[in-house]
C-alpha cells in the first residue's frame, strides 16, 4: 500500500489543490513537506500568471492568408518528392546498372556464385536480361565512360553527389509539416 501521508504531491494532486478538491490526507502532507509548498506555491503562481495573459485573437484574414500558403506547400510537394525520389533512388539504380555494364565480367561471376544458391528459372531470367543489355546499341558509349580512371571517378562523384542531395532534400520534405493540416478550418 502506498502511504499517502509520506509520498509527494502529484502532478495531478497539485491541479485538485488548486481547484480546491485536494483530499484532506494529502493536505496535511502539503502542510508538513516544505518541498509540496514550494512546488504548489509555484504551480499557483505559474496558474495565475497564464489567467492574466490577454487573449489572442488574430486579426481579420489571418486564417485565409494561412490557408494560402499551406496549399502553396500542398501543391508543391507532389513534384518536389519526384524529383527526391529520381535524385535519390534512380540515378543510384542507374549507376549500378552502368557498372554491371562496365564490368560484365565481375557480374558474370557474381551470378555464377549466386547460381549455387538460387539455381533454376530466376537465374536463367536474369542472364538474359544481362545478355539483352550488352546487346544494346548505346552499351560501347557507357563502357567507354568506365575507361578512363578519371572518367570513372567523374561518373561516381556525380552520382554519389546526386544521392546525397536526394537525401537531403527527402529528409527536409520529411520534416514539413503534413498537408492535412490545410482541412482544419478556424
Ligand atoms: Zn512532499
Amino acid at each position: 500500500m502506498t502511504d499517502h501521508i509520506a509520498t509527494h504531491l502529484t502532478p495531478d494532486e497539485l491541479d485538485n489543490w488548486l481547484a480546491g478538491s485536494l483530499a484532506r490526507n494529502r493536505e496535511a502532507h502539503l502542510h508538513a513537506c516544505a518541498d509540496c509548498r514550494r512546488l504548489a506555491d509555484a504551480d499557483r503562481a505559474l496558474a495565475h500568471l497564464i489567467g492574466s495573459l490577454p487573449l489572442f485573437s488574430p486579426a481579420e484574414g489571418f486564417g485565409d492568408r494561412v490557408m494560402a500558403r499551406v496549399e502553396i506547400r500542398h501543391r508543391a510537394r507532389p513534384l518536389a518528392i519526384a524529383a527526391a525520389l529520381a535524385a535519390g533512388l534512380l540515378l543510384p539504380m542507374a549507376a549500378s546498372v552502368a557498372w554491371s555494364l562496365a564490368y560484365p565480367e565481375t557480374l558474370t561471376q557474381l551470378l555464377q556464385g549466386a547460381g549455387s544458391g538460387i539455381g533454376g528459372l530466376g537465374l536463367a531470367a536474369v542472364r538474359s536480361l544481362g545478355t539483352t543489355l550488352l546487346a544494346q546499341p548505346w552499351y560501347p558509349w557507357v563502357h567507354g565512360l568506365f575507361e578512363s580512371p578519371a572518367r570513372l571517378g567523374l561518373v561516381f562523384g556525380a552520382s554519389a553527389a546526386a544521392y546525397a542531395g536526394g537525401v537531403l532534400v527527402l529528409r527536409r520534405l520529411m520534416a514539413l509539416p503534413m498537408p492535412r493540416v490545410a482541412h482544419v478550418q478556424g
